[in-house]
Protein backbone atom coordinates (compact mmCIF):
# COMPACT_ATOMS: atom_id res chain seq x y z
CA UNK A 1 0.00 0.00 0.00
CA UNK A 2 1.48 3.06 -0.90
CA UNK A 3 2.12 6.00 1.06
CA UNK A 4 0.23 9.37 0.73
CA UNK A 5 3.61 10.82 2.12
CA UNK A 6 5.04 9.55 -1.05
CA UNK A 7 2.39 11.77 -3.22
CA UNK A 8 2.78 14.83 -0.70
CA UNK A 9 6.85 14.81 -1.48
CA UNK A 10 6.11 14.54 -5.10
CA UNK A 11 3.69 17.87 -5.10
CA UNK A 12 6.45 19.57 -3.06
CA UNK A 13 9.23 18.69 -6.05
CA UNK A 14 6.98 19.58 -8.54
CA UNK A 15 6.39 22.73 -7.11
CA UNK A 16 9.88 24.01 -7.91
CA UNK A 17 10.60 22.34 -11.06
CA UNK A 18 9.76 24.57 -14.32
CA UNK A 19 11.63 22.02 -17.09
CA UNK A 20 8.70 19.89 -18.30
CA UNK A 21 10.76 17.06 -19.05
CA UNK A 22 11.56 16.61 -15.50
CA UNK A 23 8.37 17.23 -14.44
CA UNK A 24 7.51 14.23 -16.03
CA UNK A 25 10.08 12.07 -15.55
CA UNK A 26 9.24 12.77 -11.89
CA UNK A 27 5.51 12.07 -12.09
CA UNK A 28 6.40 9.05 -14.41
CA UNK A 29 8.84 7.34 -11.21
CA UNK A 30 6.36 7.61 -8.78
CA UNK A 31 3.61 6.18 -10.91
CA UNK A 32 5.92 3.38 -11.95
CA UNK A 33 5.64 2.30 -7.67
CA UNK A 34 1.99 2.58 -7.65
CA UNK A 35 -0.41 -0.60 -8.09
CA UNK A 36 -3.79 -1.26 -9.32
CA UNK A 37 -6.61 0.94 -7.64
CA UNK A 38 -4.19 3.47 -6.07
CA UNK A 39 -2.66 4.37 -9.64
CA UNK A 40 -6.45 5.55 -10.68
CA UNK A 41 -6.86 7.61 -7.32
CA UNK A 42 -3.55 9.11 -7.56
CA UNK A 43 -4.35 10.24 -11.19
CA UNK A 44 -6.85 12.13 -10.32
CA UNK A 45 -5.07 13.97 -7.01
CA UNK A 46 -2.88 15.02 -9.40
CA UNK A 47 -5.00 16.73 -11.19
CA UNK A 48 -6.51 18.34 -7.87
CA UNK A 49 -9.60 16.32 -7.83
CA UNK A 50 -10.93 12.52 -6.46
CA UNK A 51 -12.88 11.75 -10.27
CA UNK A 52 -13.31 13.00 -13.59
CA UNK A 53 -14.91 15.96 -14.57
CA UNK A 54 -18.20 14.55 -15.81
CA UNK A 55 -18.66 13.27 -12.11
CA UNK A 56 -18.61 16.73 -10.60
CA UNK A 57 -16.02 15.80 -7.97
CA UNK A 58 -16.40 18.62 -6.26
CA UNK A 59 -16.52 18.22 -2.26
CA UNK A 60 -18.88 21.22 -1.36
CA UNK A 61 -16.42 23.09 1.12
CA UNK A 62 -14.99 26.11 0.97
CA UNK A 63 -12.49 28.46 3.24
CA UNK A 64 -15.12 29.18 5.85
CA UNK A 65 -15.86 25.36 6.85
CA UNK A 66 -12.00 24.50 6.01
CA UNK A 67 -10.91 26.94 8.67
CA UNK A 68 -13.52 25.43 11.56
CA UNK A 69 -11.59 22.10 10.78
CA UNK A 70 -8.35 23.43 11.10
CA UNK A 71 -9.14 25.05 14.42
CA UNK A 72 -10.55 21.56 15.55
CA UNK A 73 -7.89 19.27 14.56
CA UNK A 74 -4.71 21.31 15.90
CA UNK A 75 -6.65 22.86 19.16
CA UNK A 76 -6.33 26.61 17.93
CA UNK A 77 -8.90 29.00 18.13
CA UNK A 78 -10.86 29.99 14.75
CA UNK A 79 -9.39 33.54 15.06
CA UNK A 80 -5.67 32.43 14.96
CA UNK A 81 -6.06 29.97 11.87
CA UNK A 82 -7.47 33.61 10.30
CA UNK A 83 -5.19 35.49 11.21
CA UNK A 84 -2.16 33.31 9.86
CA UNK A 85 -4.70 32.86 6.69
CA UNK A 86 -4.39 36.48 5.97
CA UNK A 87 -0.85 36.34 5.93
CA UNK A 88 -0.26 33.07 3.94
CA UNK A 89 -2.86 33.22 2.06
CA UNK A 90 -3.04 29.62 2.00
CA UNK A 91 -4.94 27.95 4.42
CA UNK A 92 -2.69 24.43 3.32
CA UNK A 93 0.32 26.33 4.74
CA UNK A 94 -1.66 27.73 7.91
CA UNK A 95 -1.94 23.66 8.38
CA UNK A 96 1.07 23.40 7.84
CA UNK A 97 2.58 25.59 10.56
CA UNK A 98 0.25 24.59 12.92
CA UNK A 99 0.51 20.40 12.29
CA UNK A 100 3.31 18.97 15.33
CA UNK A 101 3.16 15.41 14.36
CA UNK A 102 6.57 14.20 13.56
CA UNK A 103 7.75 11.18 11.75
CA UNK A 104 4.65 8.82 13.04
CA UNK A 105 2.93 6.55 10.62
CA UNK A 106 1.53 7.94 7.56
CA UNK A 107 -1.37 7.98 5.85
CA UNK A 108 -2.25 5.72 2.63
CA UNK A 109 -2.90 6.72 -0.28
CA UNK A 110 -6.22 4.93 0.10
CA UNK A 111 -6.51 6.67 3.22
CA UNK A 112 -7.49 9.97 2.16
CA UNK A 113 -9.05 9.02 -1.29
CA UNK A 114 -11.76 7.29 0.60
CA UNK A 115 -12.14 10.30 3.63
CA UNK A 116 -12.15 13.24 0.34
CA UNK A 117 -14.99 11.13 -1.13
CA UNK A 118 -16.66 10.81 2.43
CA UNK A 119 -16.59 14.16 2.10
CA UNK A 120 -17.78 14.84 -0.92
CA UNK A 121 -20.86 12.21 -0.21
CA UNK A 122 -22.41 14.35 2.98
CA UNK A 123 -25.20 16.18 1.71
CA UNK A 124 -28.09 17.23 3.15
CA UNK A 125 -28.84 18.32 7.01
CA UNK A 126 -26.23 18.72 9.18
CA UNK A 127 -23.73 18.17 6.38
CA UNK A 128 -21.52 20.86 7.08
CA UNK A 129 -20.91 19.45 10.63
CA UNK A 130 -20.20 16.20 8.94
CA UNK A 131 -17.73 17.29 6.19
CA UNK A 132 -16.24 19.56 9.31
CA UNK A 133 -15.49 16.49 11.30
CA UNK A 134 -14.47 14.23 8.31
CA UNK A 135 -11.60 16.83 7.26
CA UNK A 136 -10.67 17.80 11.20
CA UNK A 137 -10.27 13.85 11.95
CA UNK A 138 -8.09 13.33 8.83
CA UNK A 139 -6.05 16.60 9.16
CA UNK A 140 -5.03 15.30 13.22
CA UNK A 141 -4.08 11.98 11.73
CA UNK A 142 -1.50 13.56 8.80
CA UNK A 143 1.95 14.69 8.83
CA UNK A 144 2.32 18.47 7.74
CA UNK A 145 3.44 17.56 4.51
CA UNK A 146 0.52 15.68 4.01
CA UNK A 147 -1.98 17.96 5.92
CA UNK A 148 -1.29 20.75 3.63
CA UNK A 149 -2.11 19.07 0.33
CA UNK A 150 -5.35 17.15 1.68
CA UNK A 151 -6.17 20.81 2.54
CA UNK A 152 -5.70 22.22 -1.11
CA UNK A 153 -7.33 19.30 -2.67
CA UNK A 154 -10.24 19.63 -0.40
CA UNK A 155 -10.19 23.15 -1.50
CA UNK A 156 -10.22 22.62 -5.18
CA UNK A 157 -6.37 24.38 -5.23
CA UNK A 158 -4.14 22.31 -5.75
CA UNK A 159 -2.66 24.17 -8.43
CA UNK A 160 0.87 22.35 -9.43
CA UNK A 161 1.00 24.34 -12.60
CA UNK A 162 0.36 21.79 -15.41
CA UNK A 163 -2.56 19.73 -16.42
CA UNK A 164 -3.43 16.12 -18.25
CA UNK A 165 -1.18 16.29 -20.84
CA UNK A 166 1.73 16.05 -18.64
CA UNK A 167 0.15 12.86 -16.75
CA UNK A 168 -0.51 11.25 -20.20
CA UNK A 169 3.08 11.83 -21.13
CA UNK A 170 4.25 10.78 -17.91
CA UNK A 171 1.83 7.36 -17.82
CA UNK A 172 3.53 6.93 -21.34
CA UNK A 173 6.72 6.67 -19.60
CA UNK A 174 5.76 4.72 -16.69
CA UNK A 175 3.44 1.95 -18.53
CA UNK A 176 4.62 1.71 -21.91
CA UNK A 177 8.04 1.81 -21.39
CA UNK A 178 8.64 5.25 -23.39
CA UNK A 179 7.13 8.34 -25.34
CA UNK A 180 6.51 6.46 -28.60
CA UNK A 181 2.55 5.36 -27.24
CA UNK A 182 1.83 9.18 -26.02
CA UNK A 183 -0.45 9.64 -29.76
CA UNK A 184 -2.62 6.41 -29.05
CA UNK A 185 -2.85 7.60 -25.41
CA UNK A 186 -4.07 10.87 -26.47
CA UNK A 187 -6.22 9.08 -28.62
CA UNK A 188 -7.36 6.73 -26.02
CA UNK A 189 -8.35 9.40 -23.90
CA UNK A 190 -10.33 11.62 -26.47
CA UNK A 191 -12.67 8.24 -26.30
CA UNK A 192 -11.67 7.37 -22.16
CA UNK A 193 -12.61 10.30 -21.08
CA UNK A 194 -11.57 9.70 -17.05
CA UNK A 195 -7.90 9.65 -16.80
CA UNK A 196 -8.04 7.55 -13.38
CA UNK A 197 -9.68 5.11 -15.44
CA UNK A 198 -7.61 4.80 -18.34
CA UNK A 199 -4.27 5.28 -15.77
CA UNK A 200 -5.63 1.65 -14.53
CA UNK A 201 -6.20 0.11 -17.08
CA UNK A 202 -2.74 1.27 -18.55
CA UNK A 203 -0.93 0.10 -15.47
CA UNK A 204 -3.02 -3.37 -15.48
CA UNK A 205 -2.62 -4.29 -19.63
CA UNK A 206 0.21 -2.22 -20.55
CA UNK A 207 -0.21 -0.25 -24.08
CA UNK A 208 -2.20 -3.58 -25.51
CA UNK A 209 -5.23 -2.12 -23.81
CA UNK A 210 -5.01 0.77 -25.97
CA UNK A 211 -7.73 0.81 -28.59
CA UNK A 212 -10.07 -1.16 -26.50
CA UNK A 213 -11.58 1.77 -25.32
CA UNK A 214 -15.33 2.36 -26.39
CA UNK A 215 -18.09 5.17 -26.01
CA UNK A 216 -20.12 4.31 -22.85
CA UNK A 217 -22.95 5.89 -21.53
CA UNK A 218 -22.32 8.36 -18.54
CA UNK A 219 -18.93 8.94 -19.85
CA UNK A 220 -18.47 11.52 -22.82
CA UNK A 221 -16.16 11.82 -25.07
CA UNK A 222 -14.10 14.45 -26.25
CA UNK A 223 -16.02 16.48 -28.93
CA UNK A 224 -14.69 16.89 -32.82
CA UNK A 225 -14.10 19.89 -34.06
CA UNK A 226 -14.19 21.59 -37.04
CA UNK A 227 -10.62 23.04 -39.22
CA UNK A 228 -11.27 26.47 -40.31
CA UNK A 229 -10.15 27.76 -43.97
CA UNK A 230 -8.80 30.85 -45.13
CA UNK A 231 -10.81 31.53 -48.34
CA UNK A 232 -14.30 30.39 -49.26
CA UNK A 233 -13.18 27.95 -52.44
CA UNK A 234 -10.78 26.45 -50.29
CA UNK A 235 -13.90 24.55 -49.21
CA UNK A 236 -14.28 22.82 -51.93
CA UNK A 237 -10.22 22.31 -52.58
CA UNK A 238 -10.64 20.20 -49.19
CA UNK A 239 -13.99 18.55 -49.45
CA UNK A 240 -14.84 17.96 -53.46
CA UNK A 241 -18.11 17.31 -55.07
CA UNK A 242 -21.35 16.74 -52.91
CA UNK A 243 -21.00 18.18 -49.56
CA UNK A 244 -23.59 19.10 -46.14
CA UNK A 245 -24.15 22.68 -45.09
CA UNK A 246 -24.86 22.55 -41.72
CA UNK A 247 -26.07 26.06 -40.03
CA UNK A 248 -23.97 27.11 -37.60
CA UNK A 249 -25.04 27.52 -33.86
CA UNK A 250 -23.03 29.92 -31.23
CA UNK A 251 -24.11 28.87 -27.89
CA UNK A 252 -23.22 25.81 -25.91
CA UNK A 253 -22.12 22.39 -26.79
CA UNK A 254 -23.53 19.32 -25.78
CA UNK A 255 -23.32 15.68 -25.29
CA UNK A 256 -26.57 14.06 -24.41
CA UNK A 257 -26.13 10.58 -23.08
CA UNK A 258 -29.56 8.94 -22.53
CA UNK A 259 -29.86 5.77 -20.61
CA UNK A 260 -33.52 4.74 -20.27
CA UNK A 261 -34.87 7.28 -17.43
CA UNK A 262 -31.79 8.89 -16.96
CA UNK A 263 -30.97 11.58 -18.81
CA UNK A 264 -27.35 13.47 -18.46
CA UNK A 265 -26.04 16.75 -20.39
CA UNK A 266 -22.09 17.23 -20.43
CA UNK A 267 -20.23 20.61 -21.91
CA UNK A 268 -17.79 20.99 -24.50
CA UNK A 269 -15.26 20.56 -20.88
CA UNK A 270 -17.01 17.34 -20.37
CA UNK A 271 -18.86 18.87 -17.87
CA UNK A 272 -22.15 17.36 -16.26
CA UNK A 273 -24.50 20.22 -16.74
CA UNK A 274 -28.00 18.58 -16.97
CA UNK A 275 -28.98 20.64 -13.87
CA UNK A 276 -29.19 24.09 -15.81
CA UNK A 277 -31.57 22.31 -18.66
CA UNK A 278 -34.59 21.01 -17.06
CA UNK A 279 -36.17 21.99 -19.64
CA UNK A 280 -33.96 19.81 -22.32
CA UNK A 281 -34.01 16.70 -20.43
CA UNK A 282 -37.80 17.28 -19.91
CA UNK A 283 -38.33 17.35 -24.33
CA UNK A 284 -35.68 15.21 -23.93
CA UNK A 285 -37.77 12.65 -22.37
CA UNK A 286 -40.64 13.18 -24.41
CA UNK A 287 -39.18 12.83 -27.97
CA UNK A 288 -36.33 11.27 -28.49
CA UNK A 289 -37.80 7.40 -27.38
CA UNK A 290 -35.16 5.52 -28.11
CA UNK A 291 -33.81 3.69 -24.97
CA UNK A 292 -29.79 4.02 -24.87
CA UNK A 293 -28.26 7.19 -27.16
CA UNK A 294 -25.25 9.32 -27.23
CA UNK A 295 -26.39 12.63 -29.11
CA UNK A 296 -24.26 15.77 -29.93
CA UNK A 297 -25.40 18.88 -30.95
CA UNK A 298 -25.37 23.17 -29.75
CA UNK A 299 -27.76 24.61 -27.09
CA UNK A 300 -28.64 28.06 -28.01
CA UNK A 301 -30.92 30.79 -26.89
CA UNK A 302 -33.44 32.04 -29.88
CA UNK A 303 -36.12 34.68 -29.98
CA UNK A 304 -38.89 34.13 -32.44
CA UNK A 305 -40.09 37.14 -34.09
CA UNK A 306 -43.27 38.27 -36.09
CA UNK A 307 -46.65 36.02 -37.16
CA UNK A 308 -44.59 33.52 -39.48
CA UNK A 309 -42.93 33.00 -36.08
CA UNK A 310 -38.90 33.65 -38.40
CA UNK A 311 -36.25 33.02 -35.47
CA UNK A 312 -33.60 35.16 -34.43
CA UNK A 313 -30.34 33.23 -32.55
CA UNK A 314 -29.01 35.47 -29.40
CA UNK A 315 -25.36 35.13 -29.19
CA UNK A 316 -23.66 33.16 -27.26
CA UNK A 317 -22.81 35.56 -24.08
CA UNK A 318 -26.49 35.60 -23.63
CA UNK A 319 -26.87 31.86 -22.86
CA UNK A 320 -24.38 31.91 -19.74
CA UNK A 321 -27.03 33.67 -18.13
CA UNK A 322 -28.04 30.16 -17.79
CA UNK A 323 -25.17 29.20 -16.28
CA UNK A 324 -26.64 29.07 -12.76
CA UNK A 325 -26.86 27.52 -9.14
CA UNK A 326 -30.33 29.26 -8.37
CA UNK A 327 -33.71 30.00 -10.34
CA UNK A 328 -32.65 27.55 -12.75
CA UNK A 329 -36.70 26.85 -13.24
CA UNK A 330 -37.16 30.27 -13.52
CA UNK A 331 -34.83 31.12 -16.27
CA UNK A 332 -36.03 28.43 -18.38
CA UNK A 333 -38.96 30.88 -18.98
CA UNK A 334 -36.65 33.73 -19.11
CA UNK A 335 -34.64 32.99 -21.49
CA UNK A 336 -35.93 29.86 -23.70
CA UNK A 337 -33.55 27.56 -25.53
CA UNK A 338 -33.43 25.31 -28.29
CA UNK A 339 -31.17 22.63 -28.85
CA UNK A 340 -30.04 21.72 -32.35
CA UNK A 341 -28.59 18.37 -32.49
CA UNK A 342 -25.93 17.40 -35.61
CA UNK A 343 -24.63 14.10 -34.90
CA UNK A 344 -25.11 10.92 -33.06
CA UNK A 345 -22.71 8.52 -31.42
CA UNK A 346 -24.24 5.64 -29.85
CA UNK A 347 -27.27 3.65 -30.12
CA UNK A 348 -28.60 0.81 -28.62
CA UNK A 349 -25.11 -0.71 -26.71
CA UNK A 350 -23.50 -0.16 -30.56
CA UNK A 351 -21.24 2.96 -31.01
CA UNK A 352 -20.86 5.29 -34.20
CA UNK A 353 -18.14 6.79 -33.85
CA UNK A 354 -16.57 5.06 -36.95
CA UNK A 355 -19.77 5.50 -39.16
CA UNK A 356 -19.31 7.65 -42.13
CA UNK A 357 -21.24 11.51 -41.31
CA UNK A 358 -24.43 10.24 -44.39
CA UNK A 359 -24.81 7.27 -42.00
CA UNK A 360 -24.92 9.23 -38.84
CA UNK A 361 -27.30 11.98 -39.83
CA UNK A 362 -29.42 9.58 -41.07
CA UNK A 363 -29.75 7.60 -38.14
CA UNK A 364 -29.87 10.53 -35.90
CA UNK A 365 -33.24 12.27 -37.95
CA UNK A 366 -34.74 8.22 -37.25
CA UNK A 367 -34.18 8.70 -33.73
CA UNK A 368 -34.94 12.64 -33.05
CA UNK A 369 -38.24 13.82 -33.25
CA UNK A 370 -38.17 17.35 -34.22
CA UNK A 371 -40.86 19.23 -31.67
CA UNK A 372 -40.68 22.52 -29.75
CA UNK A 373 -36.82 22.85 -28.51
CA UNK A 374 -35.51 19.82 -30.08
CA UNK A 375 -34.12 20.16 -33.10
CA UNK A 376 -32.10 19.07 -36.02
CA UNK A 377 -29.38 21.30 -37.27
CA UNK A 378 -30.76 22.63 -40.47
CA UNK A 379 -28.57 21.70 -43.54
CA UNK A 380 -28.64 21.31 -47.36
CA UNK A 381 -26.12 18.93 -49.02
CA UNK A 382 -25.26 19.95 -52.74
CA UNK A 383 -22.17 20.20 -55.04
CA UNK A 384 -22.75 23.48 -55.42
CA UNK A 385 -20.75 26.19 -53.88
CA UNK A 386 -22.79 28.95 -55.24
CA UNK A 387 -25.88 27.07 -53.26
CA UNK A 388 -23.38 26.67 -49.80
CA UNK A 389 -23.09 30.77 -50.60
CA UNK A 390 -26.94 30.99 -50.58
CA UNK A 391 -27.18 29.15 -47.43
CA UNK A 392 -24.75 30.79 -45.73
CA UNK A 393 -26.18 34.53 -46.16
CA UNK A 394 -29.13 32.60 -44.99
CA UNK A 395 -27.82 31.74 -41.69
CA UNK A 396 -26.56 35.38 -41.61
CA UNK A 397 -29.72 36.65 -41.92
CA UNK A 398 -31.19 34.72 -38.73
CA UNK A 399 -27.97 36.44 -36.85
CA UNK A 400 -26.13 33.17 -36.96
CA UNK A 401 -22.22 33.18 -37.00
CA UNK A 402 -21.71 30.94 -39.71
CA UNK A 403 -22.02 27.39 -41.09
CA UNK A 404 -20.54 23.99 -40.70
CA UNK A 405 -19.30 22.07 -44.26
CA UNK A 406 -19.27 18.17 -43.55
CA UNK A 407 -17.91 15.64 -45.86
CA UNK A 408 -20.19 12.93 -47.04
CA UNK A 409 -17.18 10.68 -47.80
CA UNK A 410 -17.46 7.07 -46.76
CA UNK A 411 -14.59 7.71 -44.88
CA UNK A 412 -15.81 10.39 -42.29
CA UNK A 413 -15.89 8.82 -39.30
CA UNK A 414 -16.96 11.16 -35.48
CA UNK A 415 -13.22 12.29 -35.11
CA UNK A 416 -13.50 12.62 -31.25
CA UNK A 417 -11.24 15.10 -29.66
CA UNK A 418 -10.18 16.42 -32.88
CA UNK A 419 -10.05 19.66 -35.50
CA UNK A 420 -11.02 17.63 -38.26
CA UNK A 421 -10.81 18.14 -41.85
CA UNK A 422 -13.67 16.07 -42.29
CA UNK A 423 -15.63 19.34 -40.67
CA UNK A 424 -14.92 22.97 -41.57
CA UNK A 425 -16.12 25.79 -40.68
CA UNK A 426 -17.12 28.99 -42.51
CA UNK A 427 -17.95 32.50 -40.20
CA UNK A 428 -18.13 35.95 -41.60
CA UNK A 429 -15.32 37.84 -40.80
CA UNK A 430 -13.50 34.81 -42.73
CA UNK A 431 -14.38 36.64 -45.65
CA UNK A 432 -11.12 38.73 -46.82
CA UNK A 433 -12.78 41.58 -44.54
CA UNK A 434 -13.13 44.37 -46.96
CA UNK A 435 -16.76 46.04 -46.70
CA UNK A 436 -17.26 47.80 -49.07
CA UNK A 437 -20.48 49.60 -50.10
CA UNK A 438 -21.53 49.30 -54.14
CA UNK A 439 -24.78 51.13 -56.38
CA UNK A 440 -26.27 48.48 -58.34
CA UNK A 441 -28.95 48.35 -60.78
CA UNK A 442 -31.89 46.07 -59.95
CA UNK A 443 -32.13 43.70 -62.91
CA UNK A 444 -34.07 40.76 -61.95
CA UNK A 445 -35.95 39.08 -59.24
CA UNK A 446 -36.41 35.79 -57.87
CA UNK A 447 -38.98 34.86 -56.01
CA UNK A 448 -38.86 33.31 -51.97
CA UNK A 449 -37.62 29.46 -52.19
CA UNK A 450 -37.83 27.01 -49.06
CA UNK A 451 -37.91 29.11 -46.23
CA UNK A 452 -39.28 32.48 -47.85
CA UNK A 453 -41.49 31.10 -49.64
CA UNK A 454 -44.04 33.44 -50.83
CA UNK A 455 -42.07 36.09 -49.67
CA UNK A 456 -39.23 38.34 -50.53
CA UNK A 457 -36.45 36.21 -52.42
CA UNK A 458 -33.57 37.82 -53.99
CA UNK A 459 -32.55 40.83 -56.70
CA UNK A 460 -29.91 39.87 -59.64
CA UNK A 461 -27.73 43.36 -59.59
CA UNK A 462 -25.55 44.65 -61.89
CA UNK A 463 -22.94 47.18 -62.14
CA UNK A 464 -22.25 50.09 -64.85
CA UNK A 465 -19.86 48.88 -67.83
CA UNK A 466 -19.53 52.34 -69.47
CA UNK A 467 -17.27 51.72 -72.49
CA UNK A 468 -20.43 49.51 -73.26
CA UNK A 469 -22.44 51.41 -72.15
CA UNK A 470 -24.38 48.40 -70.56
CA UNK A 471 -25.13 45.99 -67.29
CA UNK A 472 -23.40 43.73 -66.21
CA UNK A 473 -24.59 41.44 -63.42
CA UNK A 474 -22.31 41.37 -59.88
CA UNK A 475 -24.00 39.60 -57.61
CA UNK A 476 -27.10 37.93 -55.97
CA UNK A 477 -28.48 40.08 -53.09
CA UNK A 478 -30.77 37.97 -50.49
CA UNK A 479 -30.29 39.30 -47.64
CA UNK A 480 -30.36 42.90 -45.22
CA UNK A 481 -34.31 43.34 -46.33
CA UNK A 482 -36.74 44.91 -43.46
CA UNK A 483 -40.49 43.78 -44.34
CA UNK A 484 -41.02 47.13 -45.36
CA UNK A 485 -38.04 47.41 -47.69
CA UNK A 486 -38.93 44.36 -49.57
CA UNK A 487 -42.62 45.98 -49.97
CA UNK A 488 -40.82 49.46 -50.99
CA UNK A 489 -38.45 47.64 -53.98
CA UNK A 490 -41.71 45.60 -55.17
CA UNK A 491 -43.63 48.81 -55.94
CA UNK A 492 -40.63 50.19 -56.86
CA UNK A 493 -39.87 47.71 -59.85
CA UNK A 494 -43.37 47.23 -60.44
CA UNK A 495 -43.76 49.41 -63.57
CA UNK A 496 -40.17 48.46 -65.08
CA UNK A 497 -41.21 44.64 -65.38
CA UNK A 498 -40.19 43.03 -68.93
CA UNK A 499 -40.38 39.77 -70.70
CA UNK A 500 -36.82 39.38 -71.31
CA UNK A 501 -33.26 40.09 -71.05
CA UNK A 502 -33.62 43.95 -71.52
CA UNK A 503 -30.93 44.56 -74.77
CA UNK A 504 -28.86 46.81 -72.53
CA UNK A 505 -28.66 43.79 -69.81
CA UNK A 506 -25.81 41.00 -69.61
CA UNK A 507 -26.71 37.88 -67.74
CA UNK A 508 -25.32 34.50 -68.01
CA UNK A 509 -27.85 31.51 -68.46
CA UNK A 510 -27.16 29.82 -64.98
CA UNK A 511 -28.33 33.13 -63.46
CA UNK A 512 -31.66 33.77 -65.07
CA UNK A 513 -33.76 35.46 -62.49
CA UNK A 514 -37.94 34.54 -62.47
CA UNK A 515 -38.69 38.18 -63.30
CA UNK A 516 -36.32 40.71 -65.51
CA UNK A 517 -36.48 44.10 -64.57
CA UNK A 518 -35.27 46.85 -66.98
CA UNK A 519 -32.29 49.05 -65.56
CA UNK A 520 -34.15 51.94 -63.93
CA UNK A 521 -33.75 51.54 -59.62
CA UNK A 522 -30.08 51.37 -57.68
CA UNK A 523 -29.78 50.32 -54.43
CA UNK A 524 -26.74 50.04 -51.96
CA UNK A 525 -25.49 46.48 -51.11
CA UNK A 526 -22.66 46.45 -49.33
CA UNK A 527 -20.62 43.08 -50.00
CA UNK A 528 -17.17 41.77 -48.49
CA UNK A 529 -15.33 40.04 -51.28
CA UNK A 530 -15.02 40.64 -54.63
CA UNK A 531 -13.49 36.94 -57.13
CA UNK A 532 -13.69 35.83 -59.96
CA UNK A 533 -16.92 34.38 -60.99
CA UNK A 534 -18.09 31.98 -63.77
CA UNK A 535 -21.62 33.46 -63.10
CA UNK A 536 -21.66 36.83 -63.27
CA UNK A 537 -20.49 39.10 -66.22
CA UNK A 538 -19.36 42.22 -64.61
CA UNK A 539 -16.42 42.72 -66.55
CA UNK A 540 -16.40 39.93 -68.63
CA UNK A 541 -14.51 39.46 -72.34
CA UNK A 542 -10.73 39.85 -73.48
CA UNK A 543 -9.81 37.20 -71.43
CA UNK A 544 -11.39 38.38 -68.22
CA UNK A 545 -13.76 36.32 -66.16
CA UNK A 546 -16.38 37.90 -64.98
CA UNK A 547 -16.68 39.12 -61.29
CA UNK A 548 -19.32 39.14 -58.66
CA UNK A 549 -20.13 40.27 -55.29
CA UNK A 550 -19.81 38.04 -52.32
CA UNK A 551 -21.82 37.87 -49.34
CA UNK A 552 -23.65 40.64 -50.23
CA UNK A 553 -26.32 42.59 -47.88
CA UNK A 554 -29.19 45.08 -48.92
CA UNK A 555 -28.36 48.38 -46.84
CA UNK A 556 -30.95 51.01 -48.51
CA UNK A 557 -32.77 52.39 -51.60
CA UNK A 558 -31.12 54.74 -53.58
CA UNK A 559 -33.32 57.16 -55.03
CA UNK A 560 -31.14 59.61 -55.60
CA UNK A 561 -29.66 57.68 -58.38
CA UNK A 562 -30.41 56.62 -61.68
CA UNK A 563 -28.83 53.76 -63.25
CA UNK A 564 -25.77 55.05 -65.24
CA UNK A 565 -24.84 56.78 -61.94
CA UNK A 566 -24.17 53.09 -60.87
CA UNK A 567 -21.21 51.90 -59.67
CA UNK A 568 -18.73 50.98 -62.55
CA UNK A 569 -17.28 47.70 -63.70
CA UNK A 570 -13.74 49.88 -63.95
CA UNK A 571 -14.16 51.14 -60.57
CA UNK A 572 -14.95 47.05 -59.31
CA UNK A 573 -11.97 45.90 -61.08
CA UNK A 574 -9.56 48.65 -59.38
CA UNK A 575 -10.89 47.59 -56.04
CA UNK A 576 -10.38 43.72 -56.56
CA UNK A 577 -6.89 44.59 -57.59
CA UNK A 578 -6.20 47.01 -54.41
CA UNK A 579 -7.96 44.13 -51.79
P1 LIG B 1 -15.51 26.92 -33.03
O1 LIG B 1 -15.96 26.91 -31.59
O2 LIG B 1 -15.56 28.26 -33.68
O3 LIG B 1 -14.23 26.17 -33.23
O4 LIG B 1 -16.59 26.09 -33.84
C1 LIG B 1 -16.86 24.76 -33.56
C2 LIG B 1 -18.08 24.66 -32.69
O5 LIG B 1 -19.24 25.02 -33.40
C3 LIG B 1 -18.37 23.27 -32.26
O6 LIG B 1 -17.63 22.91 -31.14
C4 LIG B 1 -19.85 23.31 -31.93
O7 LIG B 1 -19.99 23.64 -30.56
C5 LIG B 1 -20.36 24.46 -32.75
N1 LIG B 1 -21.37 24.08 -33.75
C6 LIG B 1 -22.49 24.78 -33.98
N2 LIG B 1 -23.22 24.24 -34.95
C7 LIG B 1 -22.58 23.14 -35.37
C8 LIG B 1 -22.85 22.15 -36.37
N3 LIG B 1 -23.94 22.20 -37.14
N4 LIG B 1 -21.94 21.15 -36.52
C9 LIG B 1 -20.83 21.12 -35.75
N5 LIG B 1 -20.52 22.02 -34.80
C10 LIG B 1 -21.38 23.03 -34.60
Amino acid sequence: MAQFMELAEVFEELEKIASHKEIVRKIADLFLGLEGKEVRDSAYLFLGSIGPAFENPTLGMGDKLALKAIAGAYGVSEEEVKERYARTGDLGDVAFELNRKGEGNSLTIEDVFSRLNEIKKATGKGSQDEKIRLLSEILQRARPEEGKYILRITLGKLRLGFGDQFLLEAFSIAFAGDKKYLGRIKESYSVCTDIGELAEALARYGPGELGHFSIRLGRPVKSMLAQRVEYFEELEKRIPGEKAAEEKYDGERVQIHKNGNEIQAFSRRLENITSQYPDIVEAIRKNIPVDKVIIDGEIIAYVQKGEDSTEEFHPFQKLMQRRRKYEVEKYTEILPVAVFFFDILFLEGKSLLKEPYPKRRSLLEEQVKESGIIRLAKRKVTESLEEIEEFFNDALEKKLEGIVIKSMDNDSIYEAGKRSWFWLKWKAEYAKGMRETFDLVIVGKYYGRGRRKGSFGALLCAALNQEEQRFETFTKVGTGFTDEDAKEIDNLISGHIVPEIPKNVVIKNRMLPDIFIEPAKVIEVLGMEITESPGHTAGEGKGETGLALRFPRFLRIRRDKGPYEATTVKEIRELKERT
